[in-house]
């Protein structure tokens, strides 16, 4: 949880982030830039319900640039690929106007089945192009919504599938996969310090609603999807330890008034 770790070493290499605009992806994002030497990104258009990441992705890549300079030198091109197909071919609370409800075999029905294995597979013929064999993507099976796209497994086997079936080297990089919430913000800090953390804060979004009016401690959503119970549990989670290893972070966010200074 200490933002004093070393930081790792660049590797002479090229990667490519899966990069939505969201607090998994950002995250994946800085972790790529701590580490490879040139970085890019790639987003999907596929019509979501709410367009507002799409402009985070913007938002989050600027932000990015401005406050982190040698990390800026390393962020080349952002690519956005057109998916309109996705929404053509599925029915869900993500591409359309239903309420979040969850099916017989438990998934939500935000889950669009296949769209990950899709995405990496655009990600991989970009990547091929591009001459980048690091394919990074946010997909965690910690405290996830049970998306059989997001499982290590999945991945594992998506990874030789993409090898084989492009004859070139891929290697699929999931760096979240075993963390919670909690611990991806603490991965933030560890590689950005305070301010990647409050970048991520205020830049990403997470909420399935789509709002943006609304501000917490934790970021910007409307506080009852699913999406926000767990943004807002990872930092709660997140705080509780990261202030109980250093009080003064607590008084930062919660300053009291000190009764001797107050106004004669
Ligand atoms: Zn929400």
């Amino acid at each position: 949880m200490t933002a004093a770790r070393q930081p790792p070493k660049t590797q002479p290499e090229n990667g490519l982030v899966l990069f939505s605009g969201g607090q998994d992806s950002s995250t994946c994002l800085a972790w790529a830039l701590a580490r490879f030497a040139e970085v890019e990104t790639i987003g999907f258009d596929y019509r979501q319900r709410h367009r507002v990441e799409l402009d985070c992705r913007i938002a989050v890549i600027a932000r990015l640039r401005r406050e982190f300079p040698d990390w800026s030198k390393r962020l080349g091109r952002d690519h956005l690929v057109d998916c309109g197909v996705v929404g053509q071919i599925s029915d869900t609370a993500l591409t359309r106007d239903t309420a979040i409800a969850f099916d017989k075999t438990g998934l939500p029905n935000t889950f669009v089945p296949g769209r990950n294995l899709m995405f990496f597979v655009l990600a991989a013929a970009v990547g091929y192009r591009r001459g980048a064999r690091n394919l990074v993507g946010g997909m965690c099976e910690t405290d996830y919504s049970g998306y059989p796209d997001c499982r290590d497994d999945t991945l594992k086997a998506l990874q030789a599938t993409l090898s084989l079936g492009m004859d070139h080297r891929f290697v699929v990089h999931t760096p979240l996969m075993w963390r919670d919430k909690a611990a991806t913000w603490g991965l933030a800090r560890a590689l950005g310090g305070d301010a990647l953390v409050e970048l991520i804060r205020e830049e990403t979004h997470s909420c399935y609603l789509g709002d943006r009016g609304h501000s917490h401690e934790w970021g910007y959503g409307c506080g009852d999807c699913p999406a926000c119970g767990l943004r807002r549990a990872g930092w709660e989670g997140f705080t509780a330890v990261r202030d109980a290893a250093e009080p003064d972070n607590a008084l930062r966010r919660n300053p009291t008034p000190d009764r001797n200074s107050s106004p004669a």
